[in-house]
């Protein structure tokens, strides 16, 4: 090399292809409570992890994030330490940065791009959005975002989860005026009632709901959109409406017992332990009985959430019953592994076909078919096959049924002119949010069906922006116009 190209060349940054692990509470201990089971990062982890991130010239990692936060600036401030310069970054995107930072299924989107992974770990951008996000929290002043000037439009969002967080909370930002209607007492959708307090802390999602009614959005609780006002009414007293109710109507198996005592949907199991306390078990008495055999019938993030609670609960045995086998298993791959550490047993390939009673009503067991996987169906994965003569029981006193959810029907029972889907999803054009009725707007659960806190987030971004463009008059309502 010659002198000048030695000066010209830039020193080759080496790459640590190992992650930094995130300290969490050992299993025996967390088995037995209800507080957070990961600790997050301290400054030092955390910037010793922001280290390994490459700074690519072209993040493939946004890419890979449905509301496009800039993930390279955020890394890149907590590499140097500026942590109040990573959350408003973070910020200009993601209104929830403290919950996506801990459920979204990170390891199939931006970490699955990101470049330090197709060698070796892929840096934990998860894990480092969650530490900017608390850094934030234990500052006394929030970062509050920009407001626009007040437009004098007004806008009403129905349903307080993630996709009607990111409406109201981008569209406040742009200088509307929001009312945000919640069917329960406390807003938040899945992440209050549903996600348990060992994965996401309620005082998170508070935090989290505080912040966007601190830029200006108004929160009326106990207030159900077709019942206690119909969409039209709503409709009269706004220039806009975006639905987005979720996914909320629990599926049954369809076989005999399910109305015995004992058996819960997940949707009735984690509702009554998040919003009625039962996770402070056993500090405060719990509307939910402590059983000692809990059978979990499903294999996704739900069902994981329920099989872990009745441990804490103090279940002595806490199982996981899934018709497939372990490969198929559509949980996070983190929570699989939290669930197993915590001592649930699984059953794969185990279908439930009967629940059986005492005579009081109580169940006592259910009876199972074994099943073998045979060629894959339409969602891609093996079908499962009953073993012929393959019967056997568990001996079983509580079962939660974990197999999935229905959109929720309030507004389409209740409102003629929305279409919908066959299974009651709301139909709303995919680049634009709007929906068969005008001046409406759908994202999320409402209209995917049950999916990911961030895709339900990627489609209220989607649907503010289009409405913005109307309220704006920059666009005309047309429903087949493209954003
Ligand atoms: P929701 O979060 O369901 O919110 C809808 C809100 O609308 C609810 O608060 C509801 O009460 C309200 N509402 C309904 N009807 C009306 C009405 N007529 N009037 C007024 N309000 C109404 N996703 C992940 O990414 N990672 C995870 O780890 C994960 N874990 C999960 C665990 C559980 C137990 C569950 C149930 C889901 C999980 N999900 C997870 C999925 C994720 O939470 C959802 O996809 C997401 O919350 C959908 O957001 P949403 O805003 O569309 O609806």
């Amino acid at each position: 090399m010659t002198q000048e190209n030695e000066t010209k060349a830039k020193p080759k940054k080496t790459v640590n292809y190992v992650r930094v692990d995130m300290p969490k509470q050992p299993p025996h201990i967390r088995r037995r409570n209800f507080q957070e089971v990961a600790h997050g990062y301290t400054p030092d982890l955390a910037v010793a992890e922001a280290l390994r991130c490459l700074q690519c010239k072209k993040p493939f990692c946004v890419d890979g994030c449905p509301v496009e936060i800039n993930i390279p600036g955020f890394i890149r401030c907590i590499a140097a330490r500026e942590f109040t310069g990573a959350i408003r970054v973070l910020k200009e995107k993601n209104c929830l940065p403290a919950v996506c930072g801990r459920v979204c299924p990170q390891e199939e989107q931006c970490e699955a791009r990101c470049v330090v992974g197709k060698k070796g770990e892929a840096v934990a951008i998860g894990r480092l959005e969650r530490f900017a996000a608390e850094m934030e929290a234990k500052k006394e002043k929030l970062e509050l975002a920009e407001i626009d000037k007040p437009t004098g439009k007004k806008v009403a969002v129905v349903g307080s989860g993630p996709a009607g967080v990111t409406v109201a909370g981008d569209l406040v930002m742009r200088g509307h005026e929001i009312t945000m209607y919640e069917a329960l007492h406390e807003a938040g959708g899945v992440l209050t009632y549903g996600i348990p307090e060992f994965r996401l802390p309620k005082r998170v999602v508070r935090r989290e709901i505080s912040y966007i009614r601190k830029l200006g959005v108004n929160l009326v609780t106990d207030f159900v959109v077709g019942k206690t006002k119909s969409l039209e009414r709503l409709l009269d007293e706004n220039d806009a409406v975006f639905i987005g109710t979720g996914a909320g109507l629990p599926w049954f198996m369809n076989i005999p017992g399910e109305n015995l005592n004992g058996v819960y949907s997940a949707n009735e199991y984690l509702t009554r332990m998040n919003l009625m306390g039962g996770f402070k078990f056993p500090r405060s008495s719990t509307p939910i009985k402590a059983h000692r055999n809990v059978a979990t019938i499903g294999g996704g993030n739900v069902a994981m959430d329920c099989a872990r609670t009745a441990a804490r609960l103090g279940a002595e045995n806490s199982y996981i019953v899934y018709r497939r086998s372990e490969k198929e298993l559509p949980a996070r791959l983190e929570e699989y592994e939290n669930a197993e550490e915590e001592n649930v047993i699984f059953h794969f390939l185990t279908l439930p076909v009967k629940l059986i009673g005492d005579d009081k009503g109580w169940l006592k067991e259910i009876e199972c078919l074994r099943m073998e996987l045979g060629e894959p169906d339409a969602s891609g994965r093996r079908k499962p096959i009953p073993v012929e003569g393959s019967e056997f029981r568990l001996p079983m006193d509580a079962c939660v049924v974990a197999i999935g959810n229905s959109p929720n029907p309030i507004i389409p029972d209740t409102t003629p002119d929305i279409e919908t889907e066959k299974w009651g999803n709301i139909k709303a054009d995919e680049a634009t949010g709007k929906t068969s009725m005008e001046r409406v707007w759908a994202g999320g659960d409402i209209v995917t069906g049950a999916a990911t806190v961030i895709l339900a987030m990627g489609a209220g971004r989607v649907a503010a922006r289009s409405m913005h463009k109307y309220l704006m008059g920059e666009e005309q309502w047309n429903q087949d116009s493209q954003d």
